[in-house]
């Protein structure tokens, strides 16, 4: 299940070694370019952004605007901002991709797998008929059946008509 060509990881893997230094998180948010960094939606304490990582077609993260390791030191605002951005990204892939079910869950510090341990993001990964079970979807990559760039389109796309 491993090694599978994808070349947006690889791009991305090159893009890292050009900026090793501070959080992914907060470097993409003081950037502003959100086409660019795969920003699908915003709101007033959080942002909604493609993983470049994907676990499955659609996964996405939800993450609060402050640099933060849990959701215990996020403000009452900032909780729940962060929660209606979970609703609204759900509606939203939900009109973009129909998918059958979701997995959505947060990985708290580098033992649970956190690929970013130091700021909070909650995973959304939505989940079709046929498609891996969870687990082999937290330990390996796989066949992204869309590039990033066409999911990042859609998922634009379905949030343009909402409005
Ligand atoms: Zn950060």
């Amino acid at each position: 299940m491993d090694n599978l060509w994808a070349p947006w990881r690889l791009r991305y893997i090159s893009l890292l070694k050009t900026k090793p230094k501070g959080c992914i998180f907060c470097n993409m948010l003081a950037e502003g370019k959100d086409k660019k960094n795969l920003i699908v939606l915003r709101s007033e304490h959080s942002f909604t952004v493609l993983n470049i990582y994907p676990y499955n077609n659609g996964h996405v993260l939800v993450v609060p605007n402050r640099h933060v390791r849990d959701l215990g030191e996020l403000n009452k605002q900032e909780r729940e901002d962060l929660l209606n951005l979970l609703q609204s990204t759900k509606e939203l892939i939900d009109k973009a991709l129909k998918p059958g079910g979701y997995n959505i869950g947060i990985n708290l510090g580098k033992i649970a797998g956190a690929g970013f341990p130091g700021h909070l993001h909650i995973h959304v990964v939505p989940r079709w008929g046929g498609d891996v079970n969870f687990m082999p979807v937290l330990t390996n990559t796989k066949i992204i059946s869309q590039s990033l760039r066409t999911l990042f389109k859609r998922l634009n796309d379905a949030n343009k008509k909402r409005h």
